[in-house]
């Protein structure tokens, strides 16, 4: 093996991304410096905090260079070591970036434990997707049995850990999510207590009224992942003292600026506030990269419940990293059903 495959960011997007934005190589194969190794990656995640790192706006992560790596988290196994923390063979998690191959310091790589399952866990159910879940809902939600909740992307690897869990914990979880199928998954295999499909209603104001009938004693905590029509509907049904852990707003990542998505005909600031003021709502933002001191302890509370089968998980999985551009802006528009994950070796 003489040459690595990558694929890197060809030009920047104007609002909606496409293929073309993206670009395939094929560069010659790097060797491990001291302290480092090369990784072949088995499979890469597919995010869309990655479509942040597309745009060359202030935020709380650089932008990924035009002609650089797209960013992301992998997995894969180490097949050269200039290291003594990591062996060949020892199998691995880091951010390999959308490639065939890395070159990455041993101390920048977690080792993965086989008894977390498959590979593909740490990207998602046992990775940072549910590791923001369990953060989001336990530490900003701070549910209690009796409440209900309301989360959107319900089916994805934040949504599915935030509704689980809380439905542990002895709460009302209402979901919503992109169309029957999604819907079906969301209360047969996540076991919410009922969901929403989002695509089946024109405006907030006709969510709203179909969310009042399925969260009948109010809402208590809206785990916020996408803004829009969906944060329309649910902010007049929040309950005094209710809880808002603000973790997405996809909804408005292709927006071109999320100051100009973050417009509303029915939710104008001045009714957002309000809303807060009188509700005396907690709303707390978060990012949880900021966080990763707590993930030993969701590991040691989550893993097992995975192990039982008492948290499931959906994975959907492309083949091939030249396919990773199509599933990553499919999975923006709601195509995945489940975690987002590429099979690259
Ligand atoms: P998902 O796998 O759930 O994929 C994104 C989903 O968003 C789509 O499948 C689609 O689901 C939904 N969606 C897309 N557009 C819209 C829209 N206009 N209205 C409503 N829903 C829409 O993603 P994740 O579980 O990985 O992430 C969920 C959220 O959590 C994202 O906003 C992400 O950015 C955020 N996040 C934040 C982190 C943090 O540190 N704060 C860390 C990780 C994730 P559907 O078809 O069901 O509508």
């Amino acid at each position: 093996m003489t040459t690595l495959k990558r694929i890197v960011l060809a030009s920047r997007p104007d609002g909606t991304p496409t293929e073309d934005n993206f670009r395939l190589e094929e560069v010659a194969m790097p060797a491990p410096a001291e302290g480092e190794v090369l990784v072949r990656v088995e499979y890469m995640s597919l995010d869309p905090y990655m479509r942040g790192r597309m745009d060359d706006t202030k935020s709380y992560a650089a932008p990924v260079p035009v002609g650089g790596t797209m960013e992301g988290g992998g997995v894969g196994e180490v097949i050269a070591s200039n290291s003594d923390i990591l062996a060949v063979g020892d199998k691995v998690f880091g951010m390999l970036g959308w490639a065939s191959h890395a070159i990455q310091p041993a101390k920048m790589l977690r080792k993965l434990d086989p008894s977390h399952g498959p590979l593909t866990a740490a990207l998602g159910v046992l990775g940072m997707p549910g590791f923001t879940g369990w953060y989001g809902l336990t530490e900003l939600g701070r549910p209690k049995a009796g409440e209900t909740l309301v989360v959107a992307a319900a089916t994805g690897p934040v949504g599915s850990m935030v509704g689980q869990l809380a439905k542990q914990a002895g709460l009302r979880t209402v979901g919503i999510a992109g169309g029957p199928e999604k819907c079906a998954m969301a209360t047969e295999t996540f076991g919410f207590d009922a969901c929403l499909d989002h695509r089946a209603y024109d405006s907030a104001r006709n969510l709203r009224a179909a969310l009042k009938e399925v969260c009948p004693d109010g809402i208590d905590i809206y785990y916020e992942n996408v803004g829009g029509k969906v944060l329309e509907a649910v902010m007049p049904l929040m309950n005094p003292h209710g809880r808002i852990p603000v973790c997405g707003m996809i909804s408005w990542y292709n927006a071109g600026g999320l100051g100009a998505g973050a417009t509303s005909e029915t939710l104008t600031a001045p009714a957002l506030w309000r809303n807060i003021l009188v509700k005396f709502l907690s709303v707390n933002g978060f990012i949880i990269s900021n966080h990763f001191d707590r993930y030993p302890e969701f590991l040691t509370n989550v893993a097992p419940l995975v192990a039982k089968g008492e948290i499931a998980f959906v994975e959907d999985i492309a083949e091939g990293l030249e396919n990773a551009p199509a599933a990553f802006l499919s999975m923006l528009r709601g195509g995945n059903k489940g975690k987002q994950i590429v099979k690259v070796s």
